[in-house]
């Protein structure tokens, strides 16, 4: 149950998740950060951390945000 960042982080990216992850598997992309979702080991740690709470589980995604599931893996894929 990997974690995903949504919508909250977009044109944000405060960068406190980065700091606070244990396994550095939070990304940088253009416009939000994004969480490698085989590297993340579930630690909960940014989901705290985010000063705009733009980070869930990804079975806790508000409905709202469900295409950023995708779109946290679509990242790594390229
Ligand atoms: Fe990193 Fe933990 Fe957040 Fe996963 S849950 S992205 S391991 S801080």
């Amino acid at each position: 149950m990997p974690f995903v960042i949504a919508e909250p982080c977009i044109g944000v990216k405060d960068k406190s998740c980065v700091e606070v992850c244990p396994v550095n598997c939070i990304y940088e992309g253009e416009d939000q950060f994004y969480i490698h979702p085989d590297e993340c080991i579930d630690c909960q740690a940014c989901e705290a951390a985010c000063p705009v709470q733009a980070i869930f589980p990804d079975n806790g995604v508000p409905e709202k945000w469900a295409s950023f599931t995708a779109r946290n893996r679509a990242f790594f894929q390229k």
